[in-house]
């Protein structure tokens, strides 16, 4: 589809191969198969993440550690050509890089670096991020897994619920509650009394895998905590890190449910002709472009106040709340325009549209960052 904006001239020689290699990744390894996945409800991540990581994917923007240690826009270019493909697939690459080797990458000692970031840059292991529970999903800060000292060791207990990769993982980032308040644990998914059954009988992201997890007096040495962070400050810089993918990332969905509408009302006739010859069509069309090409001109403006190490989480919330929001909008839209074909797999509409309402929720709801901006706007909190 052309690029009427020119938005990408914008984008550094770099920055274009980056786009162009993960682009042809995704035509070749992704689109052919992702539909068969959701309808199984599987995501081959033995399979994937290794060849993720020889792409420099895993921890990308991370310097380091046989990371790539690119610029956040390539991050972002990378996490709108994937998620092009499945937010199931971002997803997956959101949760390693952002939410699971950042905290370690950012506040763990350097052994657990060591010891776990060149493997989670190479794809070789895999992790989780547990905050979210059953009874505490917007408001983590009352969480109840707790862990306490037991002389030098802890003993974590309690559970998470919804975890990204929980069941496949070989090391979950925890945070718990302990007497010195939130603190991060690496946890290996060896360690005895952990288990993280998969949850079943979603309809929405179905190509990425989504567990529990349970710490049944889970025996940590004292080497397990990250050193360099107390309090809820901890998972939330992770979240920021991570919602900053997704607002590139649904510009990709947004892009392709649009591209898809396009060639489907260029060749399906009706009344004689093409449906994109009516003009109800067409305007469907021309406000999915201008809400494409303003959250992929959003996404390019955070990406470059982050490379400058000016983004704010307040602009973060902008940018989840919009770009999610416009996503949604288009695929519905796009659904429309492919009538009874638009609900069925052999598209990628329907499977984009009911993605897209996990990534409407998850990294912080639509409410969530409502009153974020809501708080910098008037200066008063209606969160309780
Ligand atoms: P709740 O917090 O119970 O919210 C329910 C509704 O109430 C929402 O509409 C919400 O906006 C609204 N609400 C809540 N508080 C307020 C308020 N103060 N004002 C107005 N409205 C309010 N979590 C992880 O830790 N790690 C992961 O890897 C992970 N992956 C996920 C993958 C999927 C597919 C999904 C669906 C979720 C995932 N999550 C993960 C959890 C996700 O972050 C939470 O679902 C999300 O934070 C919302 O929490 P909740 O589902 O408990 O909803």
């Amino acid at each position: 589809m052309d690029d009427l904006l020119r938005l990408d001239d914008r984008l550094t020689a770099d920055q274009r191969l980056i786009r162009d290699t993960v682009k042809s990744f995704v035509s070749d390894r992704i689109l052919p198969y992702v539909g068969d996945w959701f309808e199984e409800a599987r995501f081959p991540a033995r399979e994937l993440a290794p060849a993720l990581g020889s792409l420099g994917l895993l921890g990308m923007h991370l310097q380091g550690y046989d990371c790539a240690g690119t610029d956040a826009v390539s991050y972002g270019v990378a996490c709108r050509e994937l998620e092009a493909g499945d937010s199931g697939l971002r997803s997956f690459v959101s949760v390693q890089g952002s939410l699971a080797m950042f905290p370690i990458w950012r506040y763990g000692s350097d052994e657990q670096k060591e010891e776990w970031l060149p493997r989670m840059a190479a794809g070789s292991a895999i992790g989780c991020f547990g905050l979210t529970e059953p009874d505490f999903g917007s408001d983590p800060g009352n969480m109840r897994t707790y862990a306490k000292k037991d002389g030098s060791d802890w003993i974590l207990n309690g559970s998470k619920m919804w975890i990204t990769n929980g069941s496949i993982a070989d090391v979950a980032v925890v945070w718990a509650q302990t007497d010195e308040g939130i603190r991060g644990f690496v946890v290996p998914t060896s360690t005895p009394g952990f288990s993280a059954p998969e949850i079943h009988k979603k309809l929405s992201l179905r190509a990425s895998v989504t567990s529990s997890l349970y710490f049944d007096d889970l025996r940590l040495p004292a080497s397990a905590v990250l050193p360099g962070v107390t309090g809820l400050r901890g998972p939330l810089s992770c979240l920021s890190e991570a919602r900053f993918g997704i607002i590139w990332g649904v510009v990709g969905a947004a892009r392709a449910c649009l591209e898809a509408a396009v060639s489907y009302a260029k060749t399906r006739v009706q009344f004689d002709k093409p449906i994109g010859a009516f003009q109800l069509t067409q305007e469907k069309l021309a406000w999915m472009y201008v809400g494409t090409a303003q959250a992929g001109l959003t996404a390019l403006h955070l990406g470059e106040l982050k490379d400058a190490g000016q983004l704010e989480p307040r602009q973060i919330s902008f940018g989840k709340l919009a770009n999610v929001r416009a996503a949604l909008d288009i695929a519905r839209q796009a659904r429309t325009i492919l009538g009874g074909n638009g609900i069925t797999l052999e598209y990628p509409v329907i499977r984009h549209m009911n993605n897209l309402e996990s990534v409407l929720t998850y990294e912080g709801t639509q409410e969530i960052h409502t009153l974020v901006l809501g708080e910098a706007l008037t200066g008063l909190g209606a969160y309780r």
